[in-house]
């Protein structure tokens, strides 16, 4: 390996050990000083009132609603009861473990029990409670959160550590935010080869699709900015490498069955997420399957997905060669059918090493591959179970009304197919489940800086007005439930804030 690798690489894995505030700029408090209440007097005017988003959904406004109802005697009680609701739903898998056993009695005792109380405790406190609350110094504070929160978002919100990798639009770096150490991945796309190639709508589809999500199996979006040259989207860090690394640049090529049958289960729900939103995905293959350093799993790169409106099919012929459906190179309108076709696609990379209708090495032309996966039956050797073969055969079957996943019982056909026997949903879906592999973390799983191909650059390509108006729609800044989730794991949260006098900050002496 190169110094200059050896060096970026040290640099990340010091960077990222940095828990406790060690990652924090050393005028971090200054980067997230307080507005004046005066100064949040418009959002004060404009902020929706609406209890649920402000008090259950976004997570800092839920512990400022915790502490007022802390602060006072005759709703302690309540803070304590929700509190009691949350430690519930933790335990609840455990609890729906043991139903899954009693399932021949016809007993569920562990049907959410508490989801009446829980409504009632809702009831009670979006009615009084919240009108006193947004009377109180902890909804001033709130305000004050949320105009940080509101802060423009630049270059310099972020400092940069080395490349990650490449992708068709430009570079994705490693990047840690200064005011709070949190690092993030930066999936930078160049302006000039968005315009060249009129990607635009493909960007802002991703930057708006990504937005709307919340799952532990599909990157989160942290923030959108811009700066001269690029557009670029802040995503979840995933620190453990993408699934083509560990399938071909880790020993012989492939994956130990309970790794394949664990990263297969966790796509699984992340796919279920998407399509449960009416998302196709459709660029499902090992590039874009990221491990985290715990050796969870998220779906990254949704470039290629789509919404479907109500009861519409989607027709397109997008995807990557090797891994597009039949159904998606004849041209014919498809509904979530490609993504199931794309598992049967993982699975069986992840356990030979190689695609079904390509062999290792092999560089067939498109229309030749394109011929094999609409005719040819695909080859299973040794390597395969019987409980392997059988999903990948009836995933990669070619009529897609045919295929498992796409009949009347859809993705539930999948999840309790044998090959899934020992996975436990319930508990994999509330991240309870122990993967089976944990990235070292001394270790950068990825390839050499020099041995990423350097992005090429767009030459006579000039920007224009309805370039900046594209550019404004993209350039959101920070996404509220994801900073607010940072501000919180990093201790931020916790250090800034305080109530002096009258609801103001405490004097800190080392301001
Ligand atoms: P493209 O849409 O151009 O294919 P991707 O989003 O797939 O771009 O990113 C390209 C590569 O960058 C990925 O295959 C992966 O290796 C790396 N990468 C992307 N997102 C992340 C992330 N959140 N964390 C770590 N690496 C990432
Ligand atoms: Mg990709
Ligand atoms: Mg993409």
């Amino acid at each position: 390996m190169e110094i200059e690798s050896i060096m970026a690489n040290n640099a990340l894995i010091k960077a990222r050990e940095g828990g406790g505030g060690k990652g924090r700029s050393w005028k971090w408090k200054e980067l997230l000083r307080f507005p004046h209440v005066r100064q949040c007097m418009d959002l004060a005017m404009n902020i929706e009132r609406d209890y649920f988003s402000l008090c259950v959904r976004q997570p800092i406004g839920k512990k400022l609603f915790q502490l007022f109802c802390r602060s006072r005697l005759d709703l302690h009680v309540y803070a304590s009861l929700q509190d009691a609701l949350v430690q519930y739903n933790l335990s609840i898998p455990f609890l729906k473990d043991v139903a899954w056993h009693l399932r021949s009695l016809e007993l569920d005792p562990c049907g959410d029990v508490f989801h009446d109380c829980r409504e009632d405790l809702h009831r009670y406190l979006s009615g009084h409670p919240f009108l006193q609350y947004q009377d109180s110094m902890f909804f001033e504070r709130f305000l004050q959160w949320k105009m940080l929160e509101r802060s423009p978002i630049t270059k310099h919100t972020f400092r940069q550590y080395r490349l990650l990798g490449k992708g068709g639009f430009g570079e994705v770096w490693a990047c840690q935010v200064r005011a709070t150490g949190q690092m993030y991945a930066c999936k930078k796309l160049e302006k000039t080869h968005i315009k060249k190639r009129r990607g635009e709508s493909m960007a802002l589809n991703e930057k708006q699709l990504l937005e709307g999500l919340d799952s532990r199996f599909v990157v989160n979006l942290a923030y959108a900015y811009e700066t001269k040259h690029s557009l670029c989207i802040v995503l979840t860090m995933m620190d453990g490498g993408d699934l083509k690394y560990h399938i071909h640049k880790l020993g012989p090529p492939g994956l130990d069955s309970d790794r394949v049958r664990f990263y297969a289960a966790e796509v699984f729900c992340g796919l279920n997420h998407l399509h449960q939103q009416a998302i196709v995905y459709r660029d499902l293959k090992p590039e874009n399957v990221l491990l985290d350093l715990n050796g969870h799993i998220r779906i990254s790169d949704l470039g290629l997905a789509v919404r479907l409106s109500e009861g519409n099919l989607a027709q397109g012929r997008v995807g990557t060669v090797g891994y597009m459906a039949p159904e998606v190179i004849g041209r014919k309108y498809y509904g979530m059918s490609p993504d199931w076709w794309g598992l049967g696609c993982l699975i069986y990379e992840m356990t030979a090493g190689q695609l079904p209708f390509r062999a290792q090495g092999e560089h067939p032309k498109v229309s030749e591959m394109e011929r094999r996966i609409q005719t040819e039956k695909e080859k299973y050797d040794a390597m395969f179970s019987i409980e392997v073969k059988d999903i990948c055969s009836l995933l990669l079957t070619k009529d897609p009304e045919q295929r498992l996943g796409c009949q009347a019982a859809k993705e539930k056909d999948v999840q309790s197919h044998p090959f899934f026997q020992s996975i436990n949903f319930r508990m994999l879906e509330a991240g309870l489940v122990e993967p089976p592999f944990k990235p070292d973390p001394r270790l950068v799983y990825c390839n050499d800086v020099q041995d990423i191909e350097e992005f090429s650059t767009v030459k006579g390509v000039s920007l224009d007005q309805t370039d900046s108006d594209f550019y404004s729609k993209f350039n959101t800044g920070s996404v509220p439930l994801t900073w607010q989730n940072e501000m919180i794991e990093t201790g931020c949260f916790k250090e800034l804030n305080l109530f002096g006098p009258q609801g103001s900050r405490t004097p800190d002496l080392d301001w």
